[in-house]
C-alpha cells in the first residue's frame, strides 16, 4: 500500500465503531447471542480486520457467504463458529469438515451429502439447517422439512447447531410478512429435532422481542447501515470517504462538462475535479445527482461520473484549490444520502467501495 499522500482519496474505517455497534446490537438482543456476518469481505470493509476485532470483543459466531471467505478467516478466529451461508457446492464437504467450517444446509440432497461425509469420517458433524420461509432462494422447503420429520434417520450423524431462516422485509416493521415468516419458521422448526434457533438479521433485531432467537445474524448494522430506515440511525457511523481536489477550472457560461455534455454551465462557473469514479464504486447513477461537501457547503456533482473522475460545481468557493479535501461520505453526507441519490441502498454503496482508495483503519 502506498502512503496516503499520493492517493486521490482516503477511506477511513473505524473498527472501534464496528465493535461498538456489535455491543449495541447485543444489548438490544439480550435473550440470545449476536453473531457477525462478515460476507463480501465484511461488506467491503476487510473481513480479516473486522472479524478478529469482533472476536476480541466477545463475538463467537461468524457467517460468510462463500467457502473461500471462510477458509481465509478460519485461522484468524480460533474457537469461534464459522459458518457459510451459501449452500455447499457438491464435492466440497470434506473441506468443510477438515477446516472446521459449519455448512448451512438447505436441501435433502445437501443433508444426505453431509451425512455421507460424517459416515466417512466416522463421527457426527455439525450443521445449520436453513428453512425457507419466504425468500425462495435457498433453504429447505416445507415438503422437505416434513420428509425429515417423518424419517429421523435422515438426520442421523448430523448434530444440528442451529435451525435458521432469513427475513424478507425486516426493515419494514409494518410488513405482515415478518410475522407470517416468524410463525412459519416456528411451526416448521418444531417438526425437527430440538435445536437452537437463529432468526434476525440487523433489522430483525429491531422488530421487537418476538424476533429474538438464540443467535441473531446482523451484518449491515455492524457497518453503520441504518437498520431502521426512515427513523434516526441508531448505529455509529463506520466509514468516512474523502477525496482531494485534483484540478479546478473556470468555465464560461454555455460550456459543457464531461462525457456526452450532459451538464452545461448557465453562468460563469468553477469546476472541481476529484480522482474518484465508477471504477471506485462511486455509482454512475450519481451523474448530475450526487454531491461532495466542503466546509459544510454542498458542491453538486455535475456531468457524468467517469471511470476515474467526477466533477463538481465549485462556483462561489473562490478559496477551493487543488489539494483541498472534499467529503464524499461522512457527517455532512452519510452513506444513506449517497445511496438515495444513487437510487440504490446503503448495502450496495458500501460493498462497492473501491479497492483503489487509500484505506486507514481506526481503533485497530
Ligand atoms: C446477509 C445475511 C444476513 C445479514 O443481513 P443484514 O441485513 O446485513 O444484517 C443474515 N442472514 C443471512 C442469511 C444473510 O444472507
Amino acid at each position: 500500500m502506498w502512503p496516503a499522500d499520493i492517493s486521490p482519496a482516503v477511506l477511513e474505517i473505524d473498527l472501534g465503531a464496528i465493535v461498538a455497534n456489535w455491543r449495541l446490537l447485543s444489548a438490544r438482543h439480550p435473550a440470545g447471542a449476536v453473531g457477525g456476518v462478515v460476507k463480501a469481505d465484511a461488506y467491503g470493509l476487510d473481513a480479516q480486520k473486522v472479524a478478529p476485532a469482533l472476536q476480541q470483543a466477545g463475538c463467537r459466531h461468524f457467517f460468510t457467504a462463500l467457502l473461500e471467505e471462510a477458509l481465509t478467516l478460519r485461522p484468524l478466529l480460533p474457537g469461534a463458529m464459522l459458518a457459510v451461508l451459501d449452500d455447499p457446492i457438491v464435492g466440497t464437504e470434506h473441506v468443510y469438515r477438515e477446516q472446521g467450517i459449519v455448512p448451512v444446509l438447505g436441501s435433502l440432497d445437501e443433508i444426505g451429502r453431509w451425512q455421507a461425509e460424517a459416515r466417512r469420517a466416522g463421527t457426527s458433524l455439525e450443521a445449520i439447517l436453513h428453512i425457507d420461509t419466504g425468500m425462495a432462494r435457498l433453504g429447505l422447503m416445507e415438503r422437505e422439512v416434513l420428509t425429515l420429520a417423518a424419517d429421523p434417520s435422515l438426520l442421523e450423524g448430523i448434530s444440528i447447531r442451529y435451525v435458521m431462516t432469513h427475513l424478507v422485509s425486516a426493515e419494514y416493521p409494518e410488513d405482515p410478512l415478518n410475522e407470517s415468516q416468524r410463525e412459519r419458521f416456528e411451526s416448521l422448526a418444531a417438526r425437527l429435532p430440538p435445536a437452537p434457533r437463529s432468526l434476525a438479521n440487523s433489522s430483525g433485531i429491531f422488530l421487537g422481542s418476538h424476533f429474538a432467537s438464540d443467535l441473531a445474524r446482523p451484518g449491515a448494522a455492524l457497518y453503520g447501515i441504518n437498520p431502521t430506515p426512515g427513523e434516526p440511525n441508531p448505529m455509529h457511523p463506520v466509514v468516512r470517504l474523502s477525496a482531494r481536489v485534483l484540478a479546478v477550472r473556470a468555465l464560461e457560461a454555455g460550456r459543457s462538462v464531461g462525457y456526452n455534455a450532459t451538464w452545461r454551465a448557465l453562468r460563469p462557473s468553477r469546476i472541481a475535479t476529484l480522482g474518484v469514479g465508477y471504477a471506485d464504486g462511486w455509482p454512475r447513477s450519481l451523474s448530475n445527482r450526487g454531491a461532495a461537501f466542503f466546509d459544510g457547503r454542498r458542491l453538486a456533482l455535475v456531468g457524468r461520473v467517469s471511470m476515474d473522475l467526477t466533477t463538481y460545481d465549485a462556483t462561489g468557493l473562490a478559496h477551493l484549490a487543488p489539494g483541498a479535501w472534499l467529503e464524499l461520505i461522512g457527517p455532512a453526507q452519510p452513506l444513506a444520502a449517497v445511496a438515495e441519490a444513487a437510487g440504490t441502498n446503503e448495502y450496495e454503496v458500501l460493498t462497492s467501495l473501491g479497492r483503489r482508495y487509500h484505506r486507514v483503519w481506526r481503533g485497530a
